[in-house]
C-alpha cells in the first residue's frame, strides 16, 4: 500500500489540492469538482470510468503545468477547494440548525455492502446503493453518522455472457491506490485495531477509512499476517461462499465493527443496523454492559433503546438464519460472559414455533426498540410478517413503522436536468430543496428545453452502448449476434425502455416475454417503433436468476425483433446512471409485495424519466396518475403474472406508445413531456435520500441520541 499522497505521482504546487479532493468521495456528487476533473482530460475522464487518481496518475504533466497556469481552471479549483472546506468544517447545516452543534460521530450505521461509486466496487445492488446515497445526505445534512462495512477486497462479481446466454461470474479486481481508501494506524502500533474470537481462533481485524464527504466509513478487513491463512480470505467478497462464510463475515460486521469504534474513542449515542446483516453489533453491545456491570435483562433494555433497525425484506425466505450449532461454531461461547446460557442468548433470534434457528431479522427486532420498513406498504408487510413476536396484539398495531427510502438528489440527476433547473429557477435552488413550492415550479419547466435535455441525455446512452459494444467484440465477443444483443442496432429515435436490475426472480425481467406475437407487434411497428434494454446481474449462487438472464439474453439475438431488444453487460453504477437517465421510460415489474421500496425508479423520475411499474413498493405512494403509469393488483388471480402481463402490455399499446408519438409542429411530444414534468416534481419532492434521511434523524435518531425512552413495546413471543 502506497501512501495517499504518492497514489498521485506529481502536482504543481498551485493545484495540488487536487489530491485532497480525491480523496474524499464528495467529489463524486460536486458538479463543480466533477467538473473540474472532466476539464483536465475530457477523453481521459470518460475513459477512467470518472475516476480521479486514474485521471492524474495517467495525464500529461505538460497538461497539468497548464492547467496551474490557466485563470480559468484556477478559478475553478479555488472554488472547489472553498467547497471542500465548508463540508469538512461542517457549520451552518441542516443538523446544526435543528439540533445544535456537535463534534463527535453520533450515529453509528452499519451496513454489509455501501455504493457509493463505481470505482469502489464494494456493493451489489439496491442495498448498498441506499447505504451510499444515506451517508452522503448525512454528510449533506450534517448528520453526525460514522458508517461501518466490510472491505471486499475482491469486490462482488465481474459479469461476462457467453454467447450461449449463461452469466459467468469473475471476481471484480480493484486497485486501493484509485480508491480514498485509507489504512487506519491504530494507537498501540499494531496493523490491527480490533481482535474477534471466531471459529476457534482469534481473528485480527482492521480498518480502512474513507470519507464521504464529512462521514468516514469504515471497512473492516481481516487480510492481516497474524492470522489463518484461512481466515486471512473472510472478507474478501460480497455475498459469496456458503451460509457458514456469510455467517463468519456477519459476525467480524458485527463483533469487530463495535470493537473497532471502541479502539478508535468513537462512542456513538444510537446504533442502525441496516438489515439484518449487521445484528451481531447489537449482541456485542449486550456482551458491553454485562461486562460494565449490568444484568443481561437490563442490557437488553439498554441495547433496544439505543438501537435502530431497518427491515429490507418482504419474504421470510429473504431473511438470514442459522442453526444454533452453526452459530455457536462461528461465535464460541459467547453466552458465558454475559452469565445466561446459550439457549437464552441464541433464544434471541429464535421465531416462535419454530425449532433452533437463529434469525437475523427477529434478533434485530428484539434488541431495537425503533423498527422500521422501507416504503409505507412494505411496513404494512412486515407487521403482518412479524405479527407471531406480538401474539397479544392485532397485525396492524405491531410496532414496526416505516421510512420510505430515497436516492441521493446530487449523485443521480443528469447534469444536463440540473443546468435547465438553473436556468429555470436560478441558481440557488439547491438551498431550497425542503421547499414544497420549489417542486411545484417544475410543472412551468419549459416542454421543448426539457425534451431536448432528454435528447442529448438518451444521445449519451446510445453512444456508451456502441463503444461498449464495440469493446467488448474487440476483446471478448465471439460472434457477431453477441454485438449486435449488446445494443449497437438501436434506434437513436424510437422509444426505448429500459428494465435494470438485480436479476431476481421476482422481479420479473421475463415478463414482456410472454406473448411473444404480441411483443414483436408491439416492437417492430414502422410507423412508432419501440425497443428494449436490459441490464442486471444475477447473484452467482441463483441459478433460476441466471436462467431469467438466459432466456431474456436469447430474444436480444432473434432476427424477428429486429434489433430491438438489448443486453448490457456488466450493470453498476455508472451504467445504471445511463439507464435512469436515458432511456424514455423505467419498467418495473415486481411481483406484488415482494418489491420492499425499489430505488431505481426514483433515480429515473429525477431525470425526467416516468416509470411503468406494478403498485408495489414505492410506487404504491409515489403514482397519482400524472408521473407514470401503474399496473394494478392482480387480486386473488390464480395466474398473476398474466394478468400483469396482459396489463402491461395494454398501457403499453394503449396509452404509453401513442402518448409518446404525438408530437407537436415542434416535434415536441407534449403530452409525453407533461408526465416528465409530473416525475420530476415527484422524485425530488418526495423520493429523495434528502426527506429519508431527515425523517431517520427526526423520529429515530434524535429521540435515540436524546436517551428518549421509546414507548418499550418487547415482543412479547
Ligand atoms: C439503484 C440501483 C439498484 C437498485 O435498483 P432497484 O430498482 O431497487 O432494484 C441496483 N443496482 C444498481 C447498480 C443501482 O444503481
Amino acid at each position: 500500500m502506497t501512501p495517499p499522497q504518492s497514489r498521485i505521482p506529481y502536482l504543481p504546487a498551485r493545484i495540488e489540492g487536487l489530491a485532497a479532493i480525491a480523496m474524499n468521495l464528495f467529489w463524486s456528487w460536486s458538479t463543480e469538482a466533477r467538473g473540474l476533473f472532466a476539464s483536465i482530460d475530457p477523453l481521459l475522464w470518460h475513459r477512467t470510468r470518472h475516476n480521479p487518481f486514474e485521471l492524474l496518475r495517467a495525464v500529461d504533466p505538460a497538461r497539468m503545468a497548464a492547467c496551474a497556469s490557466d485563470g480559468e481552471f484556477l478559478r475553478r479549483y479555488d472554488e472547489v477547494m472553498a467547497l471542500l472546506h465548508e463540508v469538512q468544517s461542517a457549520r451552518g447545516t441542516w443538523y446544526e440548525h435543528h439540533y445544535g452543534a456537535v463534534e463527535a460521530p453520533q450515529i453509528a450505521y452499519f451496513c454489509a455492502e455501501f455504493g457509493l461509486h463505481n470505482s469502489v466496487p464494494i456493493y451489489s445492488g439496491g442495498l448498498g446503493v441506499l447505504a451510499g446515497d444515506h451517508c452522503k445526505s448525512a454528510s449533506d445534512l450534517g448528520v453526525p453518522l460514522v458508517a461501518v462495512g466490510p472491505f471486499y477486497q475482491k469486490g462482488y462479481n465481474d459479469q461476462r455472457v457467453n454467447p450461449s446466454g449463461w452469466q459467468e461470474d469473475s471476481d471484480q479486481e480493484f486497485d486501493v491506490n484509485s480508491t480514498p481508501l485509507v489504512r487506519v494506524e491504530s494507537a498501540s502500533g499494531e496493523p490491527w485495531l480490533a481482535v474477534v474470537d471466531t471459529g476457534g481462533r482469534p481473528v485480527h481485524v482492521q480498518a480502512w477509512r474513507m470519507m464521504v464527504g464529512r462521514v468516514p466509513l469504515y471497512l473492516l478487513d481481516t487480510n492481516l499476517e497474524a492470522n489463518h491463512p484461512d481466515d486471512r480470505t473472510l472478507m474478501n467478497k460480497l455475498y459469496a461462499g456458503g451460509p457458514e462464510l456469510r455467517l463468519r463475515q456477519e459476525w467480524i460486521l458485527g463483533v469487530g465493527g463495535v470493537r473497532v469504534l471502541r479502539a478508535l474513542g468513537i462512542a456513538p449515542a444510537a446504533w442502525h443496523a441496516n438489515e439484518g446483516h449487521a445484528a451481531f453489533m447489537m449482541i456485542e453491545r449486550v456482551r458491553e454492559h454485562v461486562a460494565a456491570g449490568l444484568s443481561f435483562g437490563d442490557a437488553i433494555h439498554a441495547v433496544r433503546e439505543t438501537s435502530i433497525f431497518t427491515t429490507h425484506t418482504p419474504v421470510p425466505a429473504g431473511h438470514d438464519f442459522f442453526s444454533f450449532e452453526e452459530l455457536e461454531a462461528v461465535s464460541g461461547p459467547v453466552w458465558q460472559a454475559m452469565g445466561v446460557s446459550r439457549d437464552e442468548l441464541f433464544g434471541l433470534g429464535l421465531h416462535p414455533g419454530q425449532p433452533e434457528l437463529f434469525h437475523m431479522t427477529i434478533a434485530a427486532i428484539r434488541l431495537s426498540a425503533r423498527v422500521n420498513g422501507v416504503s409505507r406498504r412494505h411496513g404494512q408487510v412486515s407487521r403482518s410478517l412479524w405479527r407471531e413476536l406480538w401474539p397479544n396484539r392485532p397485525w396492524e398495531a405491531v410496532p414496526i413503522g416505516h421510512v420510505t427510502n430515497g436516492v441521493h438528489l446530487p449523485t443521480w440527476m443528469a447534469p444536463q436536468v440540473m443546468a435547465l433547473l438553473d436556468e429555470h429557477l436560478g441558481r440557488g435552488w439547491q438551498q431550497r430543496l425542503d421547499d414544497p413550492a420549489l417542486w411545484d415550479q417544475m410543472l412551468s419547466l419549459d416542454h421543448e428545453a426539457l425534451w431536448r435535455a432528454h435528447l442529448s441525455l438518451k444521445q449519451v446512452l446510445g453512444a456508451a452502448i456502441r463503444e461498449d459494444a464495440r469493446g467488448r467484440f474487440a476483446r471478448q465477443h465471439t460472434e457477431a449476434a453477441q454485438v449486435v444483443g449488446a445494443g449497437t442496432l438501436l434506434d437513436p429515435t424510437a422509444f426505448t425502455i429500459g428494465f435494470a436490475r438485480r436479476f431476481a426472480t421476482y422481479k420479473r425481467a421475463n415478463l414482456v416475454f410472454r406473448d411473444l406475437e404480441r411483443l414483436r407487434r408491439l416492437l417492430t411497428d414502422s410507423r412508432r417503433p419501440v425497443q428494449l434494454v436490459f441490464a442486471g446481474k444475477a447473484h452467482p449462487a441463483d441459478t433460476p436468476g441466471k436462467e431469467v438472464l438466459q432466456s431474456v439474453y436469447r430474444f436480444t439475438r432473434d432476427p424477428s425483433f429486429e434489433g430491438r431488444v438489448a443486453f448490457l453487460e456488466d450493470y453498476d453504477m455508472h451504467l445504471a446512471h445511463l439507464m435512469v437517465q436515458g432511456v424514455d421510460l423505467w419498467l418495473n415489474l415486481p411481483r406484488v409485495p415482494l418489491e420492499a421500496s425499489g430505488t431505481s425508479g426514483m433515480k429515473a423520475a429525477l431525470s425526467g424519466v416516468p416509470q411503468l411499474s406494478t403498485l408495489d413498493g414505492w410506487w404504491q405512494e409515489g403514482y397519482d396518475g400524472t408521473n407514470g403509469w401503474a399496473i394494478p393488483p392482480a387480486g386473488e388471480a390464480d395466474d398473476a403474472d398474466a394478468v400483469d402481463a396482459e396489463r402491461c402490455y395494454r398501457l403499453l399499446e394503449d396509452q404509453i406508445v401513442p402518448l409518446y408519438y404525438t408530437r407537436d409542429a415542434r416535434g415536441v411530444p407534449v403530452g409525453w413531456v407533461e408526465r416528465m414534468r409530473h416525475a420530476i416534481r415527484l422524485g425530488g419532492g418526495r423520493f429523495t435520500a434528502r426527506r429519508m434521511v431527515q425523517t431517520y434523524v427526526r423520529e429515530y435518531y434524535a429521540p435515540a441520541t436524546a436517551g428518549d425512552g421509546a414507548p418499550d413495546d418487547p415482543p412479547t413471543a
